[in-house]
């Protein structure tokens, strides 16, 4: 319960945080909206609670999506399982959308050769939720929230009017953010989310494919032997 408790003071302060906007001049609408986009939201979570299973079809369906949008790195792709595994940052990451948005960053990193440690847009928007309960968010750290909400779940803003909001919000602050989401992007990143180590057997799905991580087909011996080691070997 303390999660879900949790979720909703989360949520009410994103309420708090844009009614606090500098250019705000409208009131009595957009508390009514944000009160059912809060709702909604804390809804969607209480339903959300992710078991391991869906979590890994998920993931299977956000790879394959990615494989149809980027099929040149399909073989990078189907070995990214592990690298979309949902880390352990927050109860939000448990719901699908949260979760999608995160793998379907992670994947599109994967497919341009990028770096895949800095955390996802996903990722910030769980750690400012989180952040936001100590401190109250306003300015640039309240546009950089807004920013990767927008990027994260492009269908799901805060507010009706969140896009529009967010323009006066680049415009006021536009370098900040942009610094402030570097900055946090490296603080949350995962060192650990790296693709390394994948042994492939050569088969995708149970069907033999070109991958570049394939094992490389067993050599023959080599031609020159170390005679000790031949020796021994002969020995037993
Ligand atoms: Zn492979």
């Amino acid at each position: 319960m303390s999660v879900l408790k949790g979720r909703g003071n989360l949520l009410t302060i994103h309420h708090s945080a844009l009614g606090s906007r500098p250019t705000d001049d409208r009131t009595g609408g957009a508390t009514t909206n944000t009160d059912s986009g809060v709702a909604a939201l804390v809804a969607t979570v209480m339903d959300e609670v992710a078991d391991a299973s869906a979590v890994m079809d998920w993931a299977e369906d956000e790879i394959a999506r990615a494989i149809r949008r980027h099929s040149d790195h399909a073989d990078a792709l189907y070995h990214s399982f592990g690298l979309i595994r949902p880390r352990d940052i927050g109860p939000g990451m448990g719901s699908e959308f949260v979760y999608r948005s995160h793998a379907a960053e992670l994947l599109g990193r994967v497919a341009a050769g990028a770096d895949t440690r800095p955390a996802t847009a996903a990722e910030l928007c769980l750690v400012c939720c989180e952040a936001s309960l100590r401190t109250p968010m306003h300015g640039p750290t309240a546009g950089v929230y807004f920013r990767m909400w927008l990027r994260a779940f492009p269908d799901r803003p805060i507010t009706p009017g969140q896009a529009d909001e967010q323009v006066h919000y680049e415009k006021l602050y536009g370098t900040q953010i942009d610094d402030l989401e570097r900055t946090l992007r490296q603080k949350a990143a995962d060192p650990r989310r790296q693709f390394r180590d994948i042994d492939c057997p050569g088969k995708h799905y149970g069907i033999r494919v070109a991958c570049r991580y394939a094992t490389t087909p067993p050599v023959p011996a080599p031609a020159v032997v170390d005679p000790a080691i031949a020796n021994g070997r002969a020995a037993r």
